[in-house]
């Protein structure tokens, strides 16, 4: 906690119309995630599409009262605002540095920075794992690890830790310093280097360079010595640094000698055993993991152990007790339609702050319940930390509340003010009551310490799934989005089209994140699809493009905005809306350019223009067209035509109307191909599901969309065997074949049959034998090894979808769109 007036001197900042000399205890650089105003700092950095400064009134109303802000705000801005602190700098983003900079010189205990191109998460929870019975540990919630996590994690330090753990991750030269003054670590870990974010970088070594910048006054190095870039660069850096007692280095590596030489790692099904010299001593130890990276990780985390001269025994123990991350929230069907969050790795405010938002912006359901265990290792006392917590919950309105454990039961009365409440003494003691607790039709987040294990709670509120699921990164939606707002030209509002259910990525979860995002607009095919919207919660203005006559009155009842195509259903619209007295009714009216699929033709925009004219039944949101070919230079011509008599029409409807109305054409692949055609809004499609046809833009998109399905059986065939219906593989040779999960009614193409598809098993890509069937696929894993159960890609990240859609003659809408509804959706947040 400091105060204004000690904050202004550190940031260096011009503090004008100083109320009160408040006491700031929140950092806040995202309005949306406000929770405690009055002892609040607000700092207001400018996004790519919003000044920093448009939220302070908002802020102001509720009850934030101190702001950081650049020299675009005047004093005379400041006077509306007459009882709030300013503090002016030239940098926004750099004051929030000072601060944390500042903040973290406070303290003199041991910190660990972490950085390197993997592994940095996973290795900060595990030394917390190991480490969290000996020291009170202050850490990043999640991977805070950027300009803005690393202010915001250093912030959480107070004088009762004991240990601070701070991850580190940068994109370009430069930024490392910054980190580096907020961070100080005394002990740094080079977790590894990999080829992420290399093109801010000229290459590898430079990366090293800049990443060793974190270590600068740190005592102590861990790093594996066994890439050779990264051996060299620590050698260097080594001798050149000067801190004042000198850099130890502690290697490790499983090729030459180092501090800590790994002779052996040899694993059964479910462990690892890993041997090493260390010193003189012959040491081991065994890990419930067997993958690569989980190895890699275990002896970095073995390494810092063994300098705090943990004794092995301890060791040994611990490191058998070191469980899975899981790194991202997920939003899953549960039992009685229920949603399940299962977030109970960890229970600590940040993170169940992180949590909880990512619960408040779900709106499917009318109840969000909260399961929360004991809270260990807050550094604060326990009072005070559910107080705290219980104000939080309020504010994310969470309406039913559980916890379980000694200690927040204790406090239950702090959670008087949560509509319903239920306290248990123990997990088990929770799921004695399971039944009579009658979950339904709620959301629900799970959160809880490690010793509670909140698992056995997930395994009854999960429903059990077909094991065909359609992955949903909701972060790559959220990334897509912003790619394609930074290509706007100012002003330019942003329409969603979330038609076919997103793309066939999901209903309201999509829409969700569009509406917390402040798109302007959604749009959809038919009423039904907006309904479903709306029963979810969904207040965002909704254009409907296929509206027929049936759906009128539902239509009207959602709130939902008919496009209107031709005289027919304009005529059949304004009789409807008459009978009922209704009138300004928002429509938006399409005019058909050159698709010829729906809309008005040129020669009738006349006798639109005063039919609507006369008429109070209307009121003309928007007029708009659809391009036919916006992503083909041989239709640039074209495109050009339709543009043109487009604006013709906007002319004509403009002056017969008598008023503005919003001006739209522009789909996806036009935004930056035909920037002069981004006019008044975009209508945004299959871009912010990852896809974008021009190869210039491809690469700038995430992947959001992940097919995946597993192994049910493998079995050998010899060479001249058949594999499927009507004989049509043949095995050329003696061969191995996997058969998996899915089919043509999952919207697996039956185009793809015979080697025409492949997918992605254990790392290599692997053909389709035989005709693909309706539920089941068959694929040729001959020289690969596999297991029954194993997870196969159909498409994502590492097998684009745009391949699938070649292989089988069609385009990725397609592919997209045609994953049945039997294929579960899991969403999930990184
Ligand atoms: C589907 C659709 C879009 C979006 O097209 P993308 O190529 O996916 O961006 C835009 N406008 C209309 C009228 C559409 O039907």
């Amino acid at each position: 906690m400091h105060t204004i007036s000690i904050i202004s001197d550190v940031v260096k900042a011009n503090l004008f119309q100083q109320k009160n000399d408040a006491a700031i205890e929140h950092l806040l650089s995202d309005s949306r995630k406000l929770l405690f105003p009055a002892s609040t700092l607000f700092f207001a950095l400018d996004g790519p599409r919003r000044n920093g400064t448009s939220f302070i009134g908002e802020l102001y109303n509720k009850g934030v009262k101190n702001f950081v802000v650049n020299e675009s705000f005047s004093v005379t801005d400041a006077t509306q605002y007459s009882e709030a602190n300013f503090l002016q700098v030239k940098d926004v983003l750099h004051a929030l540095h000072l601060l944390a900079a500042f903040h973290r010189s406070q303290f003199d205990i041991p910190v660990i920075g972490i950085t390197g191109s993997n592994g940095k998460t996973i290795v900060k929870e595990w030394l917390y794992q190991l480490l969290h019975e000996d020291f009170t540990i202050v850490r990043s919630p999640k991977s805070y690890n950027s300009k803005i996590g690393v202010p915001l994690s250093v912030w959480q330090i107070n004088e009762q830790h004991t240990l601070g753990i701070f991850e580190a991750g940068i994109s370009q030269p430069d930024e490392m310093q910054q980190l580096q003054k907020m961070i100080d670590p005394t002990v740094g870990i080079f977790t590894n280097i990999g080829q992420a974010h290399n093109e801010g970088f000229l290459n590898i070594r430079q990366k090293v360079n800049e990443k060793l910048k974190l270590f600068v006054h740190s005592e102590l190095l861990i790093y594996c010595a066994d890439n050779p870039d990264v051996n060299e660069a620590v050698a260097t850096f080594a001798n050149n640094v000067r801190t004042d007692k000198g850099l130890q280095l502690f290697s490790w590596s499983k090729k030459s000698a180092a501090t800590l030489q790994v002779t052996s790692v040899e694993h059964t099904e479910e462990n690892t055993t890993i041997q090493a010299n260390y010193g003189s001593e012959n040491i081991s130890c065994v890990i419930p993991f067997t993958d690569e990276a989980s190895i890699e990780n275990a002896i970095t985390c073995w390494c810092y152990l063994l300098h705090l001269q943990v004794n092995n025994n301890v060791i040994a123990e611990r490191m058998l007790q070191l469980r899975n991350v899981e790194m991202r929230l997920e939003l899953k069907q549960g039992i009685n339609n229920c949603s399940v969050i299962n977030d109970s790795y960890s229970a600590d405010i940040n993170s169940l702050t992180i949590a909880l938002d990512f619960l408040s912006q779900q709106q499917q359901h009318p109840t969000r319940t909260l399961i929360l265990s004991d809270i260990l290792q807050s550094g604060k006392n326990s009072g005070e930390l559910y107080a705290d917590v219980a104000s939080v919950l309020q504010q994310k309105g969470i309406g039913r509340f559980i916890g379980i454990g000694p200690e927040i039961s204790k406090h239950a009365t702090a959670f008087k003010n949560i509509p319903q409440t239920v306290f248990f003494s123990s997990t088990n003691d929770f799921k004695q009551q399971f039944y009579s607790l009658h979950f339904f039709n709620e959301t629900i987040l799970l959160k809880g310490a490690r010793v509670f294990e909140f698992e056995q709670i997930s395994h009854l509120l999960e429903q059990k799934v077909h094991q065909t699921v359609l992955e949903i990164n909701l972060n790559a939606v959220t990334h897509n989005l912003k790619f394609y707002q930074q290509q706007l030209n100012p002003g330019v509002k942003l329409m969603a089209m979330v038609k076919a259910f997103s793309y066939g990525s999901g209903g309201f979860e999509i829409a969700n994140l569009l509406q917390f995002h402040k798109v302007d607009y959604l749009a959809v095919a038919y009423t039904d699809e907006g309904v479903e919207l709306r029963k979810a919660g969904i207040t965002l203005p909704i254009m409907v493009m296929n509206a027929e006559e049936s759906t009128f009155d539902v239509m009207v009842q959602y709130n939902l905005e008919p496009e209107l195509f031709s005289f027919n259903i304009l005529n059949g619209f304004k009789k409807y809306l008459e009978q009922n007295g209704v009138s300004y009714y928002p429509v938006h009216i399409k005019i058909d350019t050159g698709m010829h699929r729906l809309g008005f033709e040129k020669n009738e925009i006349e006798l639109l223009g005063d039919q609507l004219h006369q008429s109070t039944t209307f009121k003309v949101q928007s007029v708009f067209s659809h391009l036919a070919a916006s992503d083909a230079d041989v239709h640039d011509g074209f495109t050009k035509i339709q543009a043109q008599s487009f604006l013709e029409s906007c002319v004509v409807l403009q002056e017969k109307l008598g008023y503005m109305f919003i001006r739209h054409i522009a789909n996806t692949s036009a935004i930056h191909r035909h920037k002069d055609l981004q006019l008044d809004m975009v209508r945004l499609g299959i871009g912010l599901y990852g896809v974008d046809n021009s190869e210039s833009v491809q690469p700038n998109l995430k992947n959001v969309t992940t097919l995946k399905t597993t192994i049910s059986q493998i079995k050998k065939v010899k060479a001249g065997e058949s594999v499927g219906y009507s004989r049509k593989g043949i095995a050329a040779k003696d061969s191995v074949i996997a058969t998996v999960r899915i089919g043509y009614a999952d919207g697996y193409p039956r185009a793809l049959s015979n080697g025409g598809g492949k997918m992605w098993v254990n790392q290599q890509l692997v053909p389709v034998i035989g005709n693909v069937c309706m539920d089941m696929t068959m694929l040729d894993v001959t020289g690969v090894q596999v297991d029954e159960g194993d997870d196969v890609i159909v498409f994502g990240e590492v097998l684009p979808v745009n391949d699938l859609a070649q292989w089988s003659g069609t385009i990725p809408y397609e592919i997209l769109t045609g994953i049945s509804q039997r294929v579960k959706r899991v969403y999930y947040e990184e």
